[in-house]
């Protein structure tokens, strides 16, 4: 049951959607909000920092940097999309790394590509996920009319139908994860920075050539590539340079420009 406060954010998302100035007719209106119980922390839209930069990115990354936000509701009025420039993280995975309890979404991506792809990740990774109210989400599907059109008539029917692009990350194939995962951080450096070792093989990918990974920790995060071997090895190390009691690392497997796979570890 949504209550009347949950509503009152809902409509706070769209009004902030709707300061959006046009980028062109193929991008949507969003507005974003976090809220902890009735407290709003912060606001966003997309292109209020930059052109073209994602409402959850500039809430999350810009706004509430490094702030602790496990008991914290997102309202999102576009699912959080799963795919994005090369080396770029999509929304949904910022959500994940940041561990927010619960996103709603206001109206799924028009895009048959992405298509309750974003909805179905955060909920892989254990996020609650739910829709605006109905009657918010005909405001929103009105707000985004034009983009939608556009995005269907431009996004290729039969696409949908592909494993790969139904594909949703989640238990990783990366086997040998939890034996590095499970190695306490090496002992600091002089500097006061950490050593993390980053060792293990990919399995299941056709012909993968590099492993991205970015710690991330309460502040910031810390990234490294390290090529994949033609066994599926690969190993290096990450410093980083803070502690914190939990870290969230982002994996992205590329071939070329193209992803591969992404996963989320989540280490406490
Ligand atoms: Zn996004």
């Amino acid at each position: 049951m949504v209550t009347p406060l949950e509503e009152d954010f809902m409509h706070m998302a769209i009004a902030e959607a709707s300061k959006c100035q046009p980028e062109n007719r193929a991008t949507p209106l969003v507005g974003a909000l976090a809220v902890r119980g009735a407290e709003i922390l912060a606001t966003a839209y997309r292109g209020e920092r930059k052109k073209g930069e994602h409402a959850e990115f500039t809430l999350l990354e810009r706004k509430l940097t490094g702030q602790e936000l496990r008991d914290v509701v997102v309202y999102t009025t576009l699912e959080p999309c799963v795919e994005r420039g090369h080396l770029k993280t999509p929304c949904a995975f910022w959500l994940v790394m940041r561990q927010v309890q619960k996103v709603y979404v206001g109206m799924l991506d028009p895009n048959r590509d992405i298509l309750g792809l974003g909805y179905r990740t955060l909920r892989a990774y254990g996020v609650d996920v739910d829709m605006f109210s109905p009657a918010f989400q005909q405001l929103i599907e009105a707000q985004n009319e034009t983009f939608a059109r556009e995005i269907e008539r431009s996004s290729t029917t039969l696409r949908f139908a592909r494993p790969a692009a139904l594909k949703v990350p989640g238990p990783t194939p990366i086997n040998s994860l939890r034996t590095w995962l499970a190695r306490p951080l090496a002992a600091g450096t002089s500097s006061g920075s950490f050593k993390y070792p980053i060792t293990g093989e990919v399995a299941g990918l056709d012909r993968p050539e590099a492993l991205h990974v970015y710690v991330y920790t309460n502040r910031r995060y810390e990234g490294g590539t390290f090529p994949i071997d033609t066994d599926g090895h690969f190993s290096g190390h990450v410093i980083l340079n803070e502690q914190s009691t939990s870290y969230a690392i982002y994996f992205q497997v590329i071939r070329g420009k193209e992803t591969l796979y992404r996963t989320i570890a989540m280490v406490r």
